[in-house]
Order: structure tokens, then C-alpha cells, then sequence
């Protein structure tokens, strides 16, 4: 079966292969975990989309291949259907539509109470990423552990199941951390960046009832703008109000969502965050990028405000459950708007060098992603 891969350490490697198609009895990933016997489920790939991870595997800033070859089959953000389950799986039946968690589980504590989203190991292994196959090719294997149920209402949006977990749990690390100060009852949120995560982080804080300012450099009206709106919040280009000219406008923000992939923005956020607030981190930020900083006022306002930084990374299956539940709400209380996020859909695993040129070079390319079957 035809699989979409790179050679890790060689920029611009992506590449059509043929690799075997799998067997409900195989094991994918022998060097990290076994699936249970009678716990495997076949699932056939519908849909897989790709982020700025798949753009710096292809230019070899990150990703690993899995032991005994030089290629990893790439794409981490799954959608399917499946085909066969093994004799051991009550949750799943054939036909019912899934996304597939990313990371397997090493050998911490953290690992082994099924949170490999938090492993305190420095190796991670996560599929289309780092030292296991992804899941750009046409059908996969693993275990039911990490198979999440999609609703059929809802499989317009299965696409977007891997980056809605990623800001469920973000969103859920910091009211979880919030709990410190005993009652903590968040009003303002800034959303910096209206990449994907940005524009489901801003809809999950609208549906936690917060005021939302949406944070991009582009000055609208356009389709972010549009989308950050129709979920009910307003979008700001920093090209027009500075960040800190809204903080003085509209109060400054208790909560704070970073999803820019700019360096400098992190730190920016730290200069208008709100007594008592919390700041989550969510962007991957590869390279070098020096920035200058008032380090003693930051540290000054911090400590007196008794702030909070969140960093977050990756979702375990109940993140991927609660993006899928915010993914639901969101389609009733926003009917129509998360799909206009869909915007670049491309047909068949074939057309993977259109794929990644979308990725790379357009930038009204808001989401790319491969129409597998
Ligand atoms: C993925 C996460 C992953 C992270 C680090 C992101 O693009 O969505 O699941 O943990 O990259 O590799
Ligand atoms: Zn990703």
C-alpha cells in the first residue's frame, strides 16, 4: 500500500513508498509497546492533516526514524474507520470512525499511568513524529488503548481531533493549576496566534464563557478574522493595537493562550498578564531566536502578581476525548464555523508534493490535509 514518508536527516526527503499493509496481528511498534493479544483494531485512513511538526520533518529540524530503517512514514493527525477488531475489544466495531492518539507510552511512572503525554523520560515516542511509523498511508494498526471514537455527526471535523486535544489539554492544564488559588474565576482571555490551535483554543474559551481577543499580525476582514468572530470573540491585529495598547483598552487578560510559533511572543505575553493569571505555552519553537526583555520588571510584576506559566505539549486519549467533546459542543453552539478551518484539502496520497507545498510556501493555507480514501 502506497505510504507518505521522509528520510529523517534529509531535508526535502518526502516521498511515495510501498510498504506491506498490515495485519490485525501485527505489532507496529515492537521497540515500545506491545498491543495486548485480542486488543489490536485495523482502522482505514480517511483523512490525515498536517502542521508546521510535518514542515520541519520534511526539512529535517526534527523527527526520527523508527529502529532498523532509514525512513518514517509521517503524519500524525489521524482520522478512519475500522475495518477489524481483535476478539478482546468491546469499545469499537467495525464501521465506527476514530482518531488514533499519537505518543506510546516509555517506561516512566508517567508512562505507565497511561499520561506518556507528561513522560518524564527525554525520549518520546510519538507516531509520524519521533521512532514510530505515522499515519499518512492507508491503513494502520495499534492498540484499542489508543483508538478514540469519533462521532458520526461529527466525522466533518475527525481531521481536526489530534490539534483539538492538543488545546483541550492545555486549556485543562491551567484551570488544573489555577486550582491553587482556591477560586479562581477567569473573565478575559488573550488567543495569541490564529493558526488552528489558536482559532480551537479561542472557540474551547468561548464555550467556557470567557470575553476572547483573538491575537494575529494580519488585519482583517478575512477568514481567521471571520472565524475567531462567528465564535464570538474579537480578533486584533497587533499590526493595528500592540499588545499592550488592548491590555489598557479592554483590562488585562487572566488567562493567556500562546500558539504564535514566535519565541519573542512568549515572552511578550509574560508583560500584560493579569494579577493571578496564568500563561500557557503551546508553541514549538525550533531554531535560535535572542530577544531583549526587562527581565527585573517581568520578575518584579510576576512575583507581586503571583502568576502562573503553563507549558503544555501534546494530549493522551482523554485529551483527545475532551477535544472531541469540545469539537461537538462547538458545532452546537458555532453550527458551520470549525469546518471553515478545513481550507486546503488534498486529493489522494499521491498528490504529497502539493501537500507540502501548501504547507510550506501558502500562506492563506490555514489547514492542509490528505482525503486518503
Ligand atoms: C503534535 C504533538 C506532539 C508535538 C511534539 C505536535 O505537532 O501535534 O502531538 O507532541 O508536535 O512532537
Ligand atoms: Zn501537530
Amino acid at each position: 500500500m502506497k505510504a507518505v514518508a521522509v528520510l529523517p536527516g534529509n531535508p526535502n526527503s518526502v516521498h511515495l513508498r510501498d510498504i506491506p499493509q498490515p495485519k490485525l496481528a501485527d505489532q507496529p511498534h515492537p521497540h515500545v509497546c506491545r498491543i495486548p493479544e485480542g486488543r489490536a483494531v485495523l482502522v482505514k485512513v480517511l483523512q490525515v492533516g498536517v502542521d508546521a511538526t510535518d514542515r520541519e520533518i520534511n526539512e529535517a529540524l526534527y523527527g526520527n526514524a523508527p529502529p532498523g530503517g532509514n525512513h518514517l512514514v509521517i503524519g500524525h493527525e489521524s482520522f478512519g474507520q475500522v475495518v477489524e477488531v481483535g476478539s478482546k475489544v468491546t469499545e469499537l466495531k467495525v464501521g465506527d470512525y476514530v482518531s488514533c492518539t499519537v505518543r506510546r507510552p516509555g517506561g516512566s511512572l508517567f508512562d505507565v499511568i497511561g499520561r506518556n503525554d507528561i513522560t518524564s523520560e527525554e525520549t518520546y515516542y510519538e507516531r509520524g513524529i519521533n521512532l514510530c511509523h505515522g499515519y499518512m498511508t492507508e491503513y494502520f494498526v495499534d492498540d484499542a488503548e489508543y483508538m478514540v471514537k469519533v462521532p458520526v455527526q461529527l466525522k466533518h471535523l475527525g481531521v481536526l481531533s489530534e490539534p483539538a486535544s492538543v488545546c483541550a489539554k492545555a486549556i485543562e492544564q491551567a484551570y488544573l493549576a489555577q486550582q491553587r488559588l482556591q477560586v479562581w474565576n477567569p473573565k478575559r482571555a488573550f488567543v495569541m496566534g490564529s493558526g488552528q490551535i489558536g482559532l480551537l483554543a479561542t472557540m474551547m474559551l468561548r464555550l467556557r464563557g470567557l470575553e476572547v481577543y483573538t491575537l494575529a499580525t494580519k488585519p482583517g476582514p478575512h477568514r481567521k478574522s471571520e472565524i475567531a468572530e462567528a465564535y464570538g470573540a474579537t480578533y486584533v491585529s497587533m499590526k493595528q493595537t500592540t499588545l499592550h495598547d488592548l491590555a489598557k483598552k479592554v483590562g488585562r487578560p487572566d488567562i493567556i493562550f500562546e500558539a504564535t510559533g514566535n519565541a519573542e511572543a512568549c515572552f511578550r505575553a509574560m508583560e500584560v498578564l493579569n494579577l493571578n493569571g496564568a500563561l500557557v505555552w503551546t508553541s514549538i519553537t525550533g531554531g535560535s531566536h535572542k530577544v531583549e526583555i526587562d527581565a527585573a520588571k517581568i520578575n518584579l510584576e510576576w512575583v507581586l502578581g503571583n502568576k502562573l506559566l503553563v507549558s503544555s505539549v501534546n494530549g493522551n486519549r482523554h485529551h483527545f476525548e475532551l477535544g472531541i467533546q469540545a469539537l461537538s459542543h462547538g458545532e452546537m453552539m458555532y453550527p458551520g464555523v470549525t469546518q471553515r478551518i478545513l481550507t486546503h484539502p488534498v486529493p489522494g496520497l499521491d498528490n504529497y508534493q502539493e501537500m507540502m507545498r501548501l504547507l510550506v510556501e501558502d500562506k492563506e493555507a490555514l489547514k492542509v490535509f490528505v482525503n486518503v480514501a
